[in-house]
């Protein structure tokens, strides 16, 4: 089981449209949210954002009080690069995608080591599920913890707003699937973290 969950970054996008802005340009850098799952055996991180390993070291450390050598496990949602920015400062925990993802990560050769394929459920009851859209291969994890059911979606859902509104991102792959994918999470989510905002509690 996950005994507690610890958002380590918290994500923007570089452009939102919510807030008025427009698609066409990037206003300021993109941060992805970071989520950290610990339970029996396993502390395992979900999208590294940052290549700077000094960053990367002291957001974690300024988060939780861990150095990087204590995460086991490092899942990435998606090929694309701010989500997995920060592999490279967790060389010694296991490297995870779904098949898909991890076939594309290593194909990139921009991963210093293998990716491992993972699917199903992993240690710790953690479900990797598919949730398609922002790109056709895009998965996140589910699991049960303190008695609500909690989402890590990745770009799966890019803040509360693209939630409420059932919206991809200017870059999403595909905009219906995109649509689908949150309304099949709505009808399980207690808890979101999406991929670049706070978590939050979906509305009734
Ligand atoms: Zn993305």
């Amino acid at each position: 089981m996950v005994r507690r969950w610890d958002v380590v970054t918290i994500g923007n996008l570089s452009r939102n449209r919510y807030w008025g802005e427009s698609d066409e340009k990037p206003l300021r850098p993109a941060l992805c949210t970071s989520t950290l799952l610990t339970g029996e055996g396993f502390r395992l991180l979900v999208d590294p954002p940052l290549a700077d390993a000094e960053a990367m070291a002291f957001e974690l450390f300024r988060r939780t009080g861990l150095r990087p050598g204590a995460v086991t496990a490092v899942f990435v949602t998606h090929g694309h690069g701010d989500h997995f920015a920060g592999l490279g400062s967790f060389s010694g925990a296991d490297w995870l995608a779904a098949p898909e993802v991890a076939a594309e990560l290593n194909a990139s050769g921009k991963a210093a080591k293998p990716v491992q394929g993972a699917s199903g459920r992993l240690p710790g009851a953690i479900d990797v599920i598919p949730t398609p859209g922002h790109t056709a291969n895009h998965h996140s994890l589910a699991f049960d913890c303190d008695g609500r059911r909690v989402v890590v979606a990745g770009d799966a859902v890019m803040t509360r707003d693209f939630w409420d509104h059932r919206q991809g991102y200017f870059n999403s792959a595909d905009f219906d699937q995109a649509a689908a994918t949150i309304d099949r999470l709505a009808h399980v989510a207690d808890i979101v973290v999406p991929g670049h905002d706070n978590y939050f509690l979906p509305r009734a």
